[in-house]
């Protein structure tokens, strides 16, 4: 894997666009104080992700979109597009060959594109990491960084040795686990605090269980005396009736043996 090309445009300095081929071997960038020769560092620093403005050596991030110049109105958006020839795969894509892309408007809306493709931030540091090329990596070392790496925090250090350990995708990896395990732990933990709540409500509820199956009992055992005692009163009623026919057809002879 090598870089192949890099293409500003609207990045700092570089209001036009321009295409950085490298060829074999080393490629120097020369020119005065203030030409723009770390922009290009910049440039790339930017394309793989850089967050930290002060990394850029801006104020806002807004700041690396081209200004203007007495000669030259502001550009609306900054541009960076890295080529990198991936013919022996070294990053975990088919394609041969990884551009990704970095654009920024100054209405704030930014994008990342992998091979033409929008991606997530997530996507691009993901993609490099271990390689030594990501914005963390030791491929890109600034004016006065080996200073800063010599002189820096032990942790600061560890960084740098940890990506060229090639130890970077297993360490995030393990702190998203650990992350994932923790906030699992968080819910196992509200999970109990329910069963603990629930189990109070146990007790209570096998009492009222057992009076809800006494009751339906009890209902049922009522709608069978109900029945009987319908039964019962009908036969009652029943052989009233017959008396009091057998006593009125008695009459009624009674009456026409009187009438005749
Ligand atoms: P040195 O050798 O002193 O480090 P250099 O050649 O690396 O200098 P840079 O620091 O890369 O130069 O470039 C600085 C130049 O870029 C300055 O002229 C600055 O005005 C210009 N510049 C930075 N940001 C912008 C921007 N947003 N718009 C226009 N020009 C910019």
């Amino acid at each position: 894997m090598y870089l192949k090309s890099i293409e500003v445009h609207g990045f700092k300095s570089f209001a036009n666009k321009i295409d950085f081929k490298f060829e074999n071997g080393i490629t120097g960038i020369v020119g005065p104080n203030g030409s723009g020769k770390s922009n290009v560092a910049d440039a790339v620093r930017w394309v793989l992700g850089e967050q930290r403005i002060k990394q850029l050596r801006g104020a806002s991030m807004q700041d690396v979109i081209f200004s203007g110049t007495e000669m030259r109105k502001p550009l609306s958006y900054a541009s960076v597009a890295i080529t990198l020839d991936n013919s022996d795969h070294v990053l975990p894509l088919d394609y041969d060959e990884v551009t990704v892309t970095r654009r920024l408007y100054r209405s704030g809306e930014s994008e990342y594109l992998l091979n033409g493709t929008v991606c997530r931030l997530k996507d691009v540091n993901e993609l490099f990491y271990d390689t030594g090329i990501g914005k963390e990596g030791y491929s890109i070392i600034g004016q006065g960084q080996i200073d800063k790496i010599l002189s820096g925090r032990p942790e600061e250090r560890r960084e740098l040795f940890d990506e060229a350990a090639g130890i970077v995708k297993f360490k995030k990896r393990k702190d998203a686990s650990v992350k994932k395990l923790e906030s699992e732990e968080g819910n196992l933990v509200r999970v109990k605090d329910i069963l603990s709540e629930l189990e109070k409500q146990v007790g209570p509820l096998e009492k009222q269980a057992e009076v809800a199956k006494v009751y339906l009992k009890k209902k049922e055992e009522l709608k069978s005396l109900d029945v009987n005692v319908f039964l019962l009163e009908n036969d009652r009623l029943k052989g009233q009736l017959e008396s009091v026919e057998e006593k009125l057809t008695t009459a009624t002879e009674e009456f026409d043996e009187t009438n005749s």
